[in-house]
């Protein structure tokens, strides 16, 4: 199903899958695919009751696991319910229903922060220009793989997009009903609606995507995106710093506009973290990337933003004291993010910074992100000015100070007025940010009891680290930066309230000024052209597999080992692409010869291509690339055509989720979702947290369908399970290869597929992996360098040859 480019002419030609197209001919195709789509339209649904039979099948392969961290339900006012023991609630439900209810609301709120996303993105777009019509890139055909799949619609512009969202915003809402007491009650349909959420959520991430590349002229899929600097030693802290925080482009661009309206750009540093910093990135090479969520804590404890600009997702609940201590006014722009601050949207700019820098307010929420861009960048100069001017009084004699004083430069707060004598200057210092206590004092004071080190949930020798910055060597408690979470709990328990995150800070001032890296600009999403190269060889396992890197690393050394990962695997030939904090942590490491990995693997997909697709929205090109390869390579029809695709998916594209971190809501649903399309997805490490698995029976063969004849056939368990922890990055390394493995494979991509696990398993093991039987299907197939060894252990196990399932399937 394809559509000509975008800038096609009459009477001219082009090339597509092969062939040599000429518009003519396909004028009334063309016509014909735009006239299904408007049909479609007219009355939007996702066919539930057939979504619910593709669940049931799944599920019937892959069991779904529960590790509930709690046997109480405190959910309505008839409880609490004790549910341990195979005791039942006052409202009939037990701990299974109850874990697989809790799954359904855990997607529900991602979904629901997505589809919020979008259609904040398609009421702009509307707003903007109802009937303008969606532009793609010229060489992408398929523009909506996910939309197309799931409605039969192609948009085509903004109007499309809010009937779609009109359809995911009634789903939601009858999923969240589902939820409630009295409503379902079996597990399995709790599952299949979580399921759904998740689908919902992979929507909303696609409409969001096609809305905001619009809005703002972001990469539309082009390869070569210029490689971006991250990391908290690029701010140059001598300008005024503003930083946005959060998933939303929007008010981030209206401070670059205003800046550049104002002329006054050179003079700002405009930066981001999480993912409003990627999609600025895309937009603006103004704006400056500081790193994923996990340096939110000692960027803003580092003293450096003079303005904090909040929108909406993955901001820290106590940014407001974070903000206060450190004396950085925040301006909140959502909803959905007030954090109780008053609502100055209808205030004139100029009122607004007078009462902030009066010291009247901390921040205020303004809901015109045009305003925010304004008062953003004004602020920023004018804070940033009270905060020299407080260094400078802190160096200065009292008779330097009257003459500063008398010369004016106090005056921008203007309550301190000209004749301040000391006293009145604390507005001044109020921006002053925040002045660590005398940190070798502080230290001093520590009676090394060792309670923090008992509390430390990432095991740091904490007093050890003191007892050295005694002596003046600070090495060990630098190396904490990366490490440390930031949950506090060391100062909580410390009888000395040892600031121990200010601390580290300190000791690794050093290191964090130094902290310069690169990233590719997300791109957006994967061209047809770029699948039309890597289909075959994807499908019949030469490329071995298709690693889409997400969730937020913030924790512990989390960072490194998603970047890890990727290196082990783009080294062997996957593809691997990421997006939001994924995509930076990768950034934030270097390797023996001191490069990045973006530096040093291209951004084409394609065997052993780095892509950094953008921020989590971007999660929709992942999902997006394997829907095309089973459209465009294997013709498989999209119009409403979900369960034939994700079958497609499931059976033979080695296509696998790493979702490597803490999981927020949103991060759960974007997996969730990715494997009702047959995605498995690898999450961990700590992975005793993840309450619930979809596993498979990795001891026993697994009986699918031939799709050539209708036959049964026994065939390996592949994908071996389609949601799995991983405990810690060795098992996600040795998984990670296994779980690319699929019933598709030709007998060199099985060899291809299995001399990569059983290496990666060698290394991060020690020994050959003992499954090798349910995989090996014919000789050929067995790795040369272990090929004795292995055939021991066929013999063993009673080996004997199978034949493989031509079109296999579990339809
Ligand atoms: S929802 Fe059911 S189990 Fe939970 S508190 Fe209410 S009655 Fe008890
Ligand atoms: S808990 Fe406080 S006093 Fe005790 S060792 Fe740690 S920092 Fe020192
Ligand atoms: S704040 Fe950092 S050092 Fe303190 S307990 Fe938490 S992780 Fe450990």
């Amino acid at each position: 199903m394809f559509l000509p480019p975008s800038n096609y002419k009459d009477g001219s030609s082009f090339s597509a899958r092969g062939l040599n197209v000429d518009f003519d001919d396909i004028d009334s195709y063309i016509k014909e695919k735009k006239e299904v789509s408007k049909a479609y339209a007219k009355s939007i649904s996702l066919d539930y009751p057939k979504l619910r039979e593709w669940d049931f099948k799944l599920l019937s392969h892959f069991k779904p696991f529960y590790a509930p961290l709690c046997d109480m339900c405190c959910m309505c006012t008839y409880g609490k319910c004790d549910l341990s023991e195979n005791k039942k609630g006052a409202c009939g439900i037990n701990l299974e229903k109850q874990q697989s209810r809790l799954v359904l609301l855990t997607s529900c709120i991602g979904a629901s922060t997505h589809a919020a996303h979008a259609r904040d993105m398609v009421d702009r777009l509307l707003e903007h220009d109802p009937e303008r019509e969606l532009k793609y890139d010229s060489s992408i055909d398929i523009t909506s793989p996910i939309i197309t799949t799931l409605t039969g619609i192609i948009p085509q512009n903004a109007s499309d997009l809010d009937q779609i969202m009109a359809c995911v915003e009634k789903e939601l809402t009858n999923l969240m009903a589902s939820a409630h007491t009295g409503q379902e009650g079996d597990y399995l349909d709790f599952e299949s609606k979580a399921l759904h959420a998740g689908m919902i959520d992979n929507l909303s991430l696609e409409i969001a995507e096609i809305a905001q590349i619009n809005l703002y002229d972001l990469n539309k899929g082009q390869e070569d995106t210029p490689l971006l600097e991250i990391g908290m030693g690029v701010i140059d802290r001598e300008k005024p710093v503003i930083l946005a925080i959060g998933h939303s482009i929007a008010p981030g661009t209206e401070i670059i506009d205003y800046a550049e309206k104002m002329e006054v750009e050179e003079d700002l540093e405009i930066c981001g973290l999480c993912c409003s910093a990627i999609e600025l990135g895309r937009t603006s090479s103004r704006s400056k990337i500081v790193g994923p969520i996990s340096r939110q804590l000692m960027f803003i404890k580092s003293g450096a933003p003079d303005v904090v600009v909040l929108d909406e997702q993955c901001i820290r609940a106590d940014i407001f004291e974070l903000c206060a201590e450190n004396h950085i006014p925040i301006i909140a722009t959502s909803d959905k993010c007030s954090l109780g601050l008053p609502d100055k949207t209808d205030e004139a700019p100029a009122v607004i910074i007078n009462e902030i820098l009066k010291g009247e307010l901390p921040g205020v929420l303004i809901r015109d992100v045009k305003k925010v861009g304004q008062v953003a960048v004004e602020l920023s100069h004018q804070v940033k000015e009270c905060r020299k001017t407080a260094q400078e009084m802190k160096t200065s004699s009292p008779e330097d100070l009257k003459l500063t004083q008398s010369n004016g430069r106090c005056y921008i707060c203007s309550s301190c007025g000209t004749d301040c004598e000391g006293e009145t200057l604390s507005l001044t210092e109020h921006f002053a940010g925040q002045e660590c206590e005398d940190p070798q004092a502080l230290i001093e004071e520590c009676i090394e009891c060792g309670q923090c080190d008992r509390v430390c949930p990432v095991m740091l020798p904490l007093t050890q680290a003191i007892k050295d910055a005694k002596t003046d060597d600070k090495e060990l408690m630098a190396s904490f930066y990366g490490k440390c979470v930031g949950c506090g709990k060391c100062s909580e328990e410390c009888s000395q309230d040892m600031p121990m995150v200010n601390l580290i800070r300190w000791a690794a001032q050093d290191k964090i000024e130094a902290e310069k890296f690169l990233i590719r600009s997300g791109r957006g999403p994967i061209q047809d052209v770029e699948i039309r190269r890597v289909g075959a060889p994807i499908v019949f396992g030469d490329i071995p597999g298709v690693l889409a890197l997400a969730g937020c690393s913030n924790y512990s050394q989390g960072e490194k080992e998603v970047a890890l990962i990727a290196e082990e695997y783009l080294k062997r030939g996957y593809i691997v692409v990421a997006a939001g904090c994924a995509a930076m942590d990768i950034a934030l490491y270097k390797d023996e010869d001191g490069e990045t990995l973006y530096e040093k693997y291209s951004d084409r997909f394609d065997k052993g291509g780095l892509l950094n697709l953008g921020p989590c929205v971007a999660n929709a090109h992942a999902i997006g690339s394997a829907i095309k390869i089973a459209n465009i390579f294997a013709r498989v029809p999209l119009e409403k055509n979900f369960v034939d695709i994700s079958d497609y998916i499931l059976n033979r594209i080695g296509v696998c989720v790493i979702a490597w971190g803490a999981m927020s809501q949103k991060a759960f649903a974007i997996a969730t979702g990715a494997n009702r399309w047959g995605i498995p997805t690898i999450i961990g490490p700590q992975a005793s947290k993840y309450r619930r698995l979809y596993l498979g029976n990795e001891e026993e063969p697994r009986t699918i369908k031939d799709k050539r004849d209708g036959s049964t056939v026994v065939s390996e368990p592949a994908p071996v399970h389609l949601a799995y922890s991983a405990e810690s990055m060795n098992e996600c390394m040795v998984m990670t290869a296994k779980m690319c493995i699929r019933p598709n494979d030709t007998p060199k991509g099985r060899l291809i597929k299995l001399t990569n696990y059983v290496d990666i398993h060698q290394k991060y093991y020690g020994i050959l992996p003992s499954d090798l039987v349910h995989y090996i299907r014919d000789e050929k197939e067995i790795p040369f360098k272990y090929k004795d060894e292995i055939l021991n252990q066929l013999k063993d196990a009673g080996w004997e040859p199978r034949m493989a399932a031509q079109e296999p399937s579990i339809l």
